[in-house]
């Protein structure tokens, strides 16, 4: 036997079950599309990557090489901190602000086109 109470509980419950389901199907549409992308820009990639080797001699080592370099140089700007000219903190220097009171930051930071 269901009560009032408990009646309206069952309710929010399938309800909210259906919202959940329907997110799920969202979430599953948005990660289709990004994995499509992620194929994609990696075939790009490989055919750049091909047309280095043809046309400028470019190797597997030196691939390796720069993707090292690459990736050292992210994290170092990653971990870059930059003082705020307003409050004096240490925020991350990647900020256009400070994170704290929303003032200028004293250090400009080389950045790349790619962060
Ligand atoms: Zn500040």
């Amino acid at each position: 036997m269901i009560d009032g109470i408990h009646e309206v509980t069952h309710v929010e419950t399938r309800e909210t079950a259906k919202a959940a389901a329907r997110q799920s199907e969202g979430n599953d549409d948005r990660l289709d599309k990004v994995e499509a992308t992620v194929k994609n820009l990696s075939v790009i990639n490989e055919a750049l990557y091909e047309i280095l080797v043809a046309k400028l001699n470019v190797n597997a080592t030196d691939l390796a090489t720069m993707i090292d370099q690459v990736t050292a140089n992210r994290i170092t700007r990653l971990e870059a901190k930059s003082t705020c000219r307003n409050c004096g903190r240490l925020v991350p220097a990647l900020k256009q602000k400070c994170m704290y009171c929303g003032g200028d930051l004293l250090n400009e930071v080389i950045r790349s086109p790619f962060d």
